[in-house]
């Protein structure tokens, strides 16, 4: 790539050793790509005068044009402020200066037409604009219709008169240099499918848009290469994988048949059907499977991995299932043992908590092969858990853990990687689950069993107390159980903690008659697992918790579910919370309990619930919310590294992009043709990390 793009920022005119110190620091700008990479993140319209008339109170920044006619320097000292009476043929506004006076009041003069731009705000029933932009009316000005670009910039950028317009303006300085240096990135068949303007005009474009339209083409472009690229390197990993990692094959469905024929207690929803044949047909296909599972809270998501445990093991190829959380183990391996008992299949349970002498037995028929199913949590990741044969290896809720764990299952098998199935009940909006999971096959399973009601959510305010309490007892002289959750988050936990216990006892007053269960995350394993286990049998009616019991605990007999402090959970948390009831043929409710005092996005968050149960609607809010980043946490997100694209809005463009990898990877996966050679440079420039011209788009 050009030199040029890397020379160092102080170098551009305008710029110097002392700016340039500033931009590198506080904007991350070293070089000349970077500078063009600073891309404005709105445009102001210029193209219109508003009438001073016109004027009301909810207006972002306005233009207008008129003459000053007066000038009042009022108060004293630091308090001075400079007013200027501006009038146009309507009407009047004062512009204000607080700062920088002595150096804008002679420059503004009676008799002399000038643009002002700014925000207007209304005192009394007069309107003024503070800080205005202010310049002379030109004849350029009046016919240069153009959209203003505002760049990002920084209080102490600003103060040493690097604002947006000054960014500006090196940029225009810049492009005059830099235009002809940009080099095309995309092939020309691309170009001509999609029409896209070519590389130089896109960035010039963004930076300098010459009307609405053309900016719009630039921005579509840019964003365009952005995802195209993304998608191309998660595609190509995928391809590579596909070619290095040899599945074992996994083909005998016997086993499955005999289990399906007399055991299966229900009949399986086409979507679980489907997912089924999508992971046989990977077993068959003698390449490694990397299979994500999505599936709502519900959805049945346990016996579809049991179901292709059994084609594993039928082949002679043993299970491993890891659980987050112990509970989850647990509740996993009583509910497959029921199962595998029937058909001779031999499960155990490996956790944190497993004896000595236990674990000893674990590892020698995992050894020896006898043991087919092991269901445990990290611990299954010890090295001395040694497998006879490992074929599938099944993680639920895969959120909570890294790439380094996976890896270290992978190792558990030294001649066939084995098959990796990943279920999260956590769906993800489509335009994530591409970027973050591109390179992994998808199943979906959307569909709930047939005869589930839908729960119903309602919000209550915690003054309600009396009335909550009532509908409660009301639930559990019917015979079912309850949850009371509260918040835990770290950064507070000793407060949580108390809240915890006092919502406990204050649950306790007002139910004396019922038994209750309380269960929270400083609680010894036994203990909480004694405390599960109680609410389980129904022994105990109400089970008071923090949001440990938030993913996967099953108890159908549970209807209820109030959520305290609800403002203080996420969406998908809420989401997740709400999944543990509703899984038995009553009538189940949710019941968000909130402060009088909610934020504007508690509120969106607590009506989204009330809206709907709809796990993938739910995630899109979430992610319009919080944005893709947040949403997968740190570690993930850096595989979503974009600057123009937005996932929230992008979804069309993605699309296009990722059809548009997909037909280079099935067509010229090596990237040898002529046609291609601009993309085999672009990927080996992200490789290298050199000046990355990708992101330039
Ligand atoms: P999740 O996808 O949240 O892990 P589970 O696998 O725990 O859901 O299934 C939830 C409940 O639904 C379980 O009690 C399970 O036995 C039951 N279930 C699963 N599939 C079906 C089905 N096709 N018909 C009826 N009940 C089902
Ligand atoms: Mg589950």
């Amino acid at each position: 790539m050009s030199s040029f793009f890397k020379t160092p920022i102080e170098f551009l005119k305008g710029v110097g050793p002392q700016k340039a110190a500033l931009l590198n620091k506080e904007l991350n700008i070293f070089t000349y790509a970077d500078l063009l990479q600073h891309y404005p993140y709105r445009y102001e319209d210029r193209t219109k005068f508003y009438s001073i008339r016109e004027l009301h109170e909810q207006m972002p920044n306005v233009q207008i044009k008129g003459q000053i006619r007066g000038r009042e320097l009022i108060g004293e000292g630091r308090k001075q402020r400079l007013v200027i009476h501006f009038y146009d043929e309507t009407g009047s506004v004062d512009l204000i200066w607080f700062q920088g006076i002595k150096w804008i009041s002679p420059k503004l003069k009676t008799g002399v037409t000038y643009v002002v731009f700014g925000q207007p705000n209304k005192f009394g029933n007069k309107f003024s604009i503070a800080h205005p932009e202010i310049e002379v009316l030109t004849p350029a000005l009046q016919n240069n219709h153009f959209l203003q670009p505002v760049y990002s910039t920084t209080e102490t950028l600003r103060r040493k008169f690097l604002d947006s317009k000054a960014l500006y303006n090196l940029q225009k300085v810049l492009l005059k240099e830099a235009y002809n240096r940009i080099p095309e990135t995309l092939p020309q068949s691309i170009l001509q499918q999609y029409a896209f303007m070519p590389k130089k005009d896109a960035v010039a474009q963004i930076h300098i848009p010459r009307e609405e339209q053309m900016l719009q083409k630039a921005r579509f472009r840019m964003k365009f290469e952005e995802f195209f690229f993304m998608q191309l390197r998660l595609l190509m990993q995928k391809k590579i994988r596909l070619e290095k990692f040899k599945g074992q094959l996994l083909a005998k469905t016997d086993l499955l048949t005999r289990f399906y024929q007399s055991h299966l207690p229900f009949d399986l929803t086409g979507a679980q059907k489907k997912v089924i044949r999508e992971i046989f047909n990977d077993f068959k296909s003698g390449k490694q499977m990397n299979r994500l599972l999505q599936g709502d809270v519900g959805s049945g998501k346990t016996i579809v991995a049991f179901i292709a445990s059994l084609i594993a093991i039928d082949s002679g190829a043993q299970v491993a299932l890891m659980a987050p959380t112990q509970i989850l183990a647990n509740q996993h391996y009583e509910g497959l043992k029921e199962f595998a008992d029937k058909i001779g299949v031999k499960i155990a349970l490996l956790t944190g908590s497993s004896k000595t002498k236990a674990r000893r037995k674990i590892h020698e028929e995992l050894l020896s092969g006898e043991l087919h199913i092991l269901v445990g949590t990290h611990a299954l990741l010890e090295d001395v858990v040694q497998f006879k044969n490992l074929g599938l290896a099944i993680v639920d809720e895969q959120h909570r853990y890294g790439v380094a764990q996976r890896a270290r299952l992978w190792k558990k098998n030294e001649t066939f990687i084995p098959h990796v199935l990943i279920m999260t009940a956590t769906p993800i909006p489509r335009t994530l689950s591409m970027s973050v999971y591109g390179d992994l096959d998808i199943s979906t399973i959307d569909e709930l069993p047939k005869g589930r009601k839908e729960i119903k959510t309602l919000h209550q305010y915690d003054a309600n107390r009396l009335r909550l309490n009532g509908f409660i007892r009301k639930e559990i002289e019917k015979g079912r159980q309850v949850y009371v959750v509260y918040p835990l988050i770290e950064e507070s936990e000793k407060l949580d903690l108390k809240d915890l216990m006092d919502g406990y006892e204050s649950v306790q007053r007002a139910f004396p008659e019922y038994p209750i269960s309380i269960v929270h995350g400083k609680m010894k394993a036994d203990a909480k697992d004694f405390e599960m286990a109680r609410f389980v049998k129904g022994e105990t009616k109400i089970m008071v918790a923090t949001t440990v019991i938030e993913v996967g605990v099953n108890v159908p007999n549970a209807s209820v579910m109030v959520i305290e402090n609800a403002e203080r959970f996420g969406l998908a948390q809420l989401h997740q919370l709400r999944g543990r009831v509703g899984r038995g043929a009553e009538q189940s409710y949710c019941i968000l309990v909130t402060t009088h005092k909610l934020s504007k996005e508690a509120k969106v968050r607590v009506n989204t619930m009330v809206r709907t149960t709809d796990g993938f609607e739910i995630a899109q809010v979430d992610m319009q919310l919080r944005g893709a980043g947040d949403m997968m946490g740190t570690q993930q997100s850096g595989q979503v590294d974009l600057i123009l694209g937005d996932l929230r809005e992008d979804e069309p463009v993605l699309t296009i992009a990722r059809q548009a990898a997909q037909k280079i990877v099935k067509e010229d996966p090596e990237l040898v043709s002529e046609e291609n050679r601009l993309i085999k440079i672009q990927i080996e420039n992200q490789a290298k990390k050199s000046v990355n011209w990708s992101r330039i788009s």
